[in-house]
Formats: structure tokens, sequence, C-alpha cells
């Protein structure tokens, strides 16, 4: 399956609370070993042409880190 969804994260804004990591259906998102300016360890995507675009992860983050853009 084609992907579908691109993912832009702002690291600097994120701080590591994980509510997009349950959020998202296909479990692609976790917290990375590198921190941000703030300390935080920052949300990455694994397997990213296996996102849909469902968007989830971004209604869900209550910090506006995560833009989905569908293909
Ligand atoms: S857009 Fe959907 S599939 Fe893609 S990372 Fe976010 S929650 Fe997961
Ligand atoms: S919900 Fe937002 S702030 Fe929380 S880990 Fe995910 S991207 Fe970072």
């Amino acid at each position: 399956m084609a992907r579908q969804g691109h993912l832009t994260i702002n690291e600097a804004r994120c701080k590591g609370c994980e509510l997009c990591v349950s959020a998202c259906p296909l479990h692609l998102l976790s917290l990375s070993s590198t921190l941000n300016a703030k300390g935080y360890h920052t949300v990455t995507i694994s397997e990213p042409e296996k996102c849909t675009g469902c968007a989830s992860c971004a209604t869900m983050c209550p910090d506006i880190v995560i833009k989905v853009e569908r293909d």
C-alpha cells in the first residue's frame, strides 16, 4: 500500500507525554532517545510509509506538535 500521510513533527514543542503514541491505531509512534531543548524525549515515527494520514495523533496532541498532510 502506498504511503498516504506525511507527518511533520515540531520536536522543539514536544513534551513527551505520549498521548499521540496511544492514539495511533497502527502503533507507529514512539518516544526517541533524543532530548529537545526543554529536556523532553521527543516523538518519532517508525515505518512512516505505513502512515494512513488519519491524523488521530495530531488531534490528540495538546501542543500542536504534529502536522499531518495527506498525499
Ligand atoms: S496520522 Fe494516523 S496513522 Fe499516521 S502516525 Fe498519526 S495516528 Fe498514526
Ligand atoms: S502528544 Fe504531542 S507533546 Fe505529547 S508526545 Fe505526542 S507530539 Fe509530543
